[in-house]
């Protein structure tokens, strides 16, 4: 195979480089149409590559306006234990099929992904109520993902290698701890592990289902893999996920489908012996609430698990304040908070906070809410109910013992959808809210007089995600790299302060509540954690 360099696929910024804005546009809006006419179909379970019905339907709408997307299998714990027997199954071959054959149908998969990214991002926006902007570069994260380790684990040959003996001119008969042995041949190999349960959270269904997917695929594991499907419906992305992968050539039983609530075939995933591993992202209490229960049952599994996130920025007195203004207002209201990596504590610096709230608001005046599948809109409705509820309880809170400075209401729009303003508030740093990860578009504001005393506000909660930085003083830059408790950093990073982290160039990884493994996606690290080594020594 000849040797594939990674590029990203940067959709957007290539329609904007060549002059033709208007054509994404129209092939952004021709796909809603289509995907739109498709809508209201059942689909199946695909456990061992066969169509699998259940008893029961889960109807997804819309968070739009509820537009019925399409109706999917209520999948029960008996599936689940199905999927599991198949990706058994499947294993024994899947695992002998050589790094470069897998890596092929990846990169196969990526193309095939490109072609219907139009149609994927459309999807998207209906089923996660994303701006096309938002859904096209997750589209694109997806494609990135299966490029990126497909040419890791080419370029490391399988992460497999050879070990040599030293050369010694004395020759040991008898063994004891030290002694050289002659004529010893010596492979340490990367080998997977078996069936991973891939357990998905609704914000980015396509990008890290897809990542988490690949990662445990192209290493040699199968995989059972399921959707969010309970409030937070993403199943019909899983379904396209599903559809492509198999056309690109993943075998029947290597990728099975299932869709139903966490607590009843997730739970299976997490119970279940025959599976190895499991790979999640979604919130601190699910993940560690299935790890405590694994080895609580005196079980060993393998976890790769990423978490939830309060994310927080600094905006010092040396901060360039229209970039600070810039960058908080694109991380807190982007996708109306609801980016594991979205930013909703903002440390300003006492004499700089009213002319950096006054720009800020001016910022979040321009982001406009509506039905995300017009240009026009920066950002869309809340995902449920339940996150609406959410964003009134919270605003309620900070009433109590802070000041609303921008929003707190809902939008009126003409969808039905939970429309709602983003929302500054100033509050003090020891209110709960501070702490609790809320994943609506809620940015609070403290103030601080010295970097040491920022830092140790910005670290004062359980997770450690991502944070950002608003300073042209090294020292203080420096003070904030070595100091701030957090896997995914920026500094002065005027597009986003806290979001957006690129395959390939940065590395997306939680530290404290927010992983488990301190190995990030997109990265060099990623794909070692799916595979145990084997020390192979042959002496002849
Ligand atoms: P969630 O409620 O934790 O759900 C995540 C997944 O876990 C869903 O598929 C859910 O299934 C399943 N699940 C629920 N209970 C389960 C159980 N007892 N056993 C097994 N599986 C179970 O998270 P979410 O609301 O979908 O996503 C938002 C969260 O994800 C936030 O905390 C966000 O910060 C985090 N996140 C983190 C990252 C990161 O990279 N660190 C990225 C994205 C999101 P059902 O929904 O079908 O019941």
């Amino acid at each position: 195979m000849e040797k594939i360099i990674f590029e990203n696929e940067f959709t957007y910024k290539k329609f904007m480089e060549s002059g033709k804005e208007s054509e994404f546009d129209n092939l952004f809006d021709s796909a809603v149409k289509k995907v739109k006419s498709e809508f209201g179909a059942k689909h199946p379970l695909f456990i061992g590559g066969q169509e699998v019905f259940s008893t029961e339907l889960l109807s997804e709408r819309s968070p739009i306006n509820g537009t019925i997307i399409g109706y999917f299998q209520k999948g029960t714990r008996e599936h689940a234990k199905a999927a599991v027997a198949e990706a058994k199954k499947a294993f024994a071959k899947w695992k002998q099929t050589g790094y470069k054959e897998r890596a092929k149908i990846f990169l196969d998969a990526a193309a095939l992904f490109s072609k219907n990214k139009f149609e994927l991002a459309a999807i998207l926006s209906y089923e996660n109520a994303k701006s096309r902007y938002e859904s096209m570069g997750e589209v694109d994260e997806a494609i990135d993902f299966m490029r990126y380790y497909s040419v890791e684990i080419l370029s490391n040959k399988g992460f497999s290698r050879k070990t040599k003996m030293p050369q010694s001119s004395v020759t040991v008969s008898a063994g004891f701890q030290g002694a050289p042995s002659d004529m010893e041949k010596v492979i340490i190999e990367m080998k997977p592990y078996g069936v991973f349960g891939i357990i998905a959270p609704f914000n980015f269904p396509i990008s890290i289902s897809v990542g988490m997917s690949v990662g445990a695929m192209i290493t040699g594991n199968t995989v059972v893999f399921k959707p969010s499907s309970t409030d937070n419906m993403s199943m019909l992305t899983g379904y396209k996920i599903y559809s492509l992968l198999k056309l690109a050539g993943v075998p029947d039983g290597v990728f099975n489908y299932l869709t139903g609530p966490g607590s009843e075939v997730g739970d299976e995933l997490v119970s279940n012996p025959d599976v190895s591993g499991i790979a999640f992202t979604g919130s601190k209490g699910v993940g560690l609430g299935m790890i405590s229960k694994t080895y609580a049952a005196g079980h060993q599994k393998v976890f790769v698990v990423e978490m939830g996130g309060k994310n927080p920025a600094i905006v010092s007195k040396y901060a360039n304040i229209d970039d600070a203004a810039t960058g908080v207002a694109s991380a807190a209201f982007g996708f109306s908070g609801q980016k594991c990596s979205a930013l909703s504590r903002v440390y300003v610096h006492e004499s700089v906070k009213d002319i950096f709230i006054s720009k800020l608001i001016e910022k979040t005046r321009n982001m406009q809410v509506g039905n995300p599948l017009e240009k026009r809109f920066y950002t869309g409705p809340l995902i449920s109910e339940n996150a609406y509820k959410v964003y009134v309880d919270s605003v309620e809170e900070i009433k109590k013992s802070g000041r609303i400075l921008y929003g707190g209401e809902r939008v009126v729009s003409q969808e039905s959808g939970f429309y709602v303003e983003p929302t500054i508030a100033d509050l003090k740093h020891d209110n709960k809210l501070f702490s609790k990860e809320l994943f609506v578009p809620i940015l609070l504001i403290d103030t601080f007089k010295t970097i040491g005393e920022a830092l140790q506000k910005a670290n004062g909660t359980e997770y450690g995600l991502t944070a950002g930085l608003y300073s042209k003083n090294k020292k203080e830059i420096r003070e904030f790299t070595d100091g701030i408790e957090a896997g995914t950093i920026y500094v002065n990073r005027r597009i986003s302060a806290t979001t957006g982290a690129m395959v390939g160039l940065h590395t997306f990884v939680g530290w404290k509540g927010s992983g488990l493994t301190g190995k990030g996606t997109g990265s060099k690290f990623y794909l070692q954690q799916f595979m145990h080594e084997q020390s192979i020594s042959v002496t002849q």
